[in-house]
């Protein structure tokens, strides 16, 4: 019922140059294996979107953004906003990573206003959520979760949250090496699947999107993948390797969704 997505975070990394060029050999190589159960997202530098979207010809990768700002326009000096990325090609917007929520001291009400406006612009959230390791150390994981969740998209209206593609990454996994176990990731999107049938139903619950994050690599991607309630995974530092990348996108498409 759910299509696994497997999207690519570069973060801030790579000239123009070498991301075009990575884009391009990971959709040169997309295209001898055509996967059609898989969605692949790549989200690149904003200065990267128009150059990578002018490569993405085949269909294959979809083009994603790694941020955007919470007005549509304005005076705000240094911000992209959402009507910017539509412009420019972009599907799917990363909205509060735990690197923009902690380095840049973004809320969970200007988070709301972000997915907001990327909805209102005809684009998909990628809504991230996930605890620190003090926060799961001392057991308020799900609580921390669900406030995060509660406060950042179940205002939205049933129509509305048919757009979002929720992430799960517990912070302590994210560019660490350690990656939440197969059980850890599963108990948490089971749990988040569950939140959404008591806010909205359990059609919504079951369509929804709910992707790992943290440390995912080729090695473990099928073990994560093939837990229930994990549709595929948010791709940081492996994102950055054509080889790695395919490699999980071979992982979610050898698992039947
Ligand atoms: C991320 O930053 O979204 C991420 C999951 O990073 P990494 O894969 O490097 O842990």
């Amino acid at each position: 019922m759910r299509k696994k997505i497997v999207a690519g975070n570069r973060k801030m990394n790579t000239t123009l140059e070498e991301g075009i060029q990575l884009a391009g050999s990971i959709e040169q190589m997309l295209s001898h294996s055509k996967f059609s159960n898989v969605v692949v997202i790549i989200a690149p530098p904003f200065t990267h979107l128009t150059g990578v979207s002018k490569i993405l010809k085949t269909g294959y990768v979809e083009l994603g953004a790694q941020n955007c700002g919470y007005e549509s326009k304005g005076a705000y000096t240094g911000e992209v906003s959402a009507p910017m990325l539509k412009s420019a090609g972009v599907k799917y917007v990363i909205i509060g990573h735990s690197e923009r929520r902690t380095y840049f001291r973004e809320t969970d009400e200007e988070l709301n206003m972000k997915a907001k406006l990327v909805l209102d612009n005809g684009m998909k959230p990628i809504f991230c959520c996930g605890e620190s390791l003090a926060e799961r150390n001392q057991g308020n994981h799900f609580d921390v979760v669900k406030r995060q969740i509660d406060e950042g998209i179940f205002n939205l209206s049933k129509e509305e949250f048919r757009n979002i593609v929720i992430a799960y990454e517990p912070v302590w996994a994210i560019g660490t090496g350690v990656n939440a176990t197969p059980e850890q990731a599963q108990e948490m999107h089971i749990y988040i699947r569950g939140l959404i049938a008591e806010r909205h139903n359990n059609v919504i619950a079951q369509t929804t999107s709910i992707l790992y994050g943290g440390s995912c690599k080729p090695s473990n991607a099928q073990e994560l993948f093939r837990k229930p309630d994990v549709d595929g995974g948010l791709i940081g530092g492996a994102s950055l390797n054509a080889m790695d990348f395919i490699g999980i996108i071979n992982a979610a498409a050898m698992i039947e969704s």
